[in-house]
């Protein structure tokens, strides 16, 4: 099979959440495979930052900031990246947070706060990407679930609640949307040395656990979600949908 099913040449990606960490490796990553990347997070200097540093590596890159879990935001930056880029191809889900605490003791404001922006803003953003994608017969969605769409552990309440939450609605999306062309899949990452997990990396003990609790042995480096993307995002997977790739050194292969 010819390689020329990975390109992305003549296509246009958003990445949400890509101002740093796992969505800025993705959208290098897709920007590397010849994409046109609008990159997005809040903060505006951040987030022009990050597309000058992939333009100073020659990817065609423009910084999009929005807040995810502002409707009106969202629905004013969908039509700023329609408009400048022609249409977009791609769309890759990718803003979280996460706030650890017992469920116990979890306030309702967080529990808001992390479902918003982990599993409603992948609808809202979605929704309105996919109204663009529809009429024009094709388009890709990739959403960012996590190990905790199937497994939890004690602290992530809320969080592993919103990653459930965008499994089936990954699978939503895919059954309403693919008879217009539209695919849409979700990768699930395992444990990755991101600022969204400084608290475990700097937590020795996590660290050991977690270790050896990976078959792989080891946390996962950004880069390694790449190649997920880009497969997911190309021509080559044009019959894979509603699936999520788990990409995470063995952890959900064994107890
Ligand atoms: P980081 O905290 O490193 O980066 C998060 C990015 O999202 C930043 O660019 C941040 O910028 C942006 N962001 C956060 N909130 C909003 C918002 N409301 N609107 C727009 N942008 C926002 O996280 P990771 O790279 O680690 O995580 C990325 C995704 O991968 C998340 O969905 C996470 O749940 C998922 N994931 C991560 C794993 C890991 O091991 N790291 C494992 C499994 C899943 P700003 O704050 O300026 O808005």
């Amino acid at each position: 099979m010819s390689l020329k099913r990975f390109d992305l040449a003549g296509r246009a990606a958003l990445v949400t959440g890509s101002s740093r960490g796992i969505g800025l490796a993705l959208a290098r990553g897709l920007g590397e495979a010849g994409a046109r990347v609008m990159l997005n997070a809040r903060d505006p200097a951040q987030t022009q930052a990050a597309a000058q540093a992939l333009r100073n590596d020659g990817v065609e890159a423009e910084a999009c900031a929005f807040d995810v879990t502002d409707p009106g935001q969202v629905a004013d930056a969908i039509a700023d990246c329609e408009r400048r880029t022609g249409g977009l191809d791609i769309l890759i889900n990718n803003a979280g947070i996460q706030r650890r605490g017992p469920l116990l003791d979890a306030p309702e404001e967080i529990w808001a706060q992390v479902l918003d922006t982990n599993l409603t803003a992948v609808f809202r953003i979605g929704r309105e990407v996919a109204r663009r994608m529809a009429p024009r017969g094709k388009g890709r969605i990739i959403n960012i679930a996590s190990l905790m769409s199937e497994v939890a552990r004690p602290g992530v309440g809320p969080y592993a609640a919103a990653k459930g939450g965008v499994k089936m609605l990954t699978r939503a999306m895919c059954v309403e949307w693919a008879p217009f062309g539209i695919s849409v899949n979700a990768i699930g990452p395992g444990y990755f040395a991101t600022e969204l997990n400084a608290e475990l990396v700097a937590d020795a003990t996590f660290d050991a656990w977690i270790r050896a609790r990976t078959p792989a042995g080891r946390w996962g480096d950004v880069e390694e979600l790449v190649g997920a993307a880009i497969f997911l995002a190309s021509d080559a997977a044009s019959f894979v949908n509603g699936q999520v790739l788990y990409v995470d050194g063995g952890v959900l292969a064994g107890l």
